[in-house]
């Protein structure tokens, strides 16, 4: 049997990733990681998939990389920990996604709640991301190409909504989707100062909740092909 460089290349990733992964996991929860669901969601998604197979081999490190487009991955972390925050309160069946990016995001979430919605605003990315989900069997996930800051009105309202790109203040739609009992995690601010906010919707109002200091790529009006 003669192997490609390819599939040589492949192997290797594969290998070492099991122990970096490892390595990552352990890290997610000296740094106050406690869902174990999350944490073995993401142990099991294969976050190299997500990014340049030049950049593979820095997957399992807690950082943000470089998705193209002048967009980021998120860092695991954050990912962990937005995941965490949204899940707190039991299982969920409908989550809005707003920020598709690369779909990694997407993709833990839709091993952990009943069906994904994830819209984008830039397509190229979107349909990327659809084509590595569908490779990976994730089928519980709508995409839409659209404006986030108009949410996804149709199909509303949403048990949680994650937004995962920083916003200068809550959209107003966003707040109208959610389901009474719902839960909405955004970072939110100017650049360089943006806080992570957790609101959830009461029968008669909003309660919101501000977490720790984040930095996101913005939060941009407008769609682009
Ligand atoms: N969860 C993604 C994060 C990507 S970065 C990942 O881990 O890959 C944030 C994403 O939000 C980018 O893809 C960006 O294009 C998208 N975004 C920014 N503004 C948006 C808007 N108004 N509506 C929808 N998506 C938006």
């Amino acid at each position: 049997m003669s192997y490609q460089l390819d599939d040589l290349q492949r192997l290797g990733i594969g290998m070492t990733s099991q122990r970096t992964r490892e390595r990552l996991i352990q890290r997610l929860r000296d740094d106050g990681i406690t869902d174990e669901q999350v944490l073995e969601v993401m142990r099991s998604t294969p976050r190299h998939l997500f990014v340049d197979e030049a950049l593979a081999h820095r997957a399992y490190e807690d950082t943000a990389l470089p998705i193209g487009s002048n967009q980021t991955i998120s860092q695991p972390h954050i990912v962990a920990y937005m995941t965490q925050l949204l899940l707190a309160d039991g299982p969920l069946d409908k989550v809005l996604e707003v920020g598709t990016g690369c779909g990694y995001q997407t993709a833990v979430l839709a091993q952990l709640v009943g069906r994904v919605f994830s819209v984008e605003r830039i397509q190229s990315l979107q349909e990327r991301a659809q084509e590595r989900l569908a490779e990976l069997n994730v089928r519980n996930v709508l995409y839409r190409w659209c404006d986030g800051w108009e949410g996804w009105k149709a199909l509303a309202p949403y048990q949680g909504i994650i937004v995962t790109a920083g916003a200068k203040k809550v959209p107003q739609a966003l707040l109208e989707q959610l389901a009474i009992g719902g839960r909405l995690v955004i970072p939110v601010g100017e650049d360089d100062q943006q806080k992570l906010l957790l609101i959830i919707r009461e029968k008669n109002r909003y309660v919101h909740h501000t977490l720790n200091d984040v930095r996101f790529v913005p939060l941009l009006a407008g769609t682009l092909a």
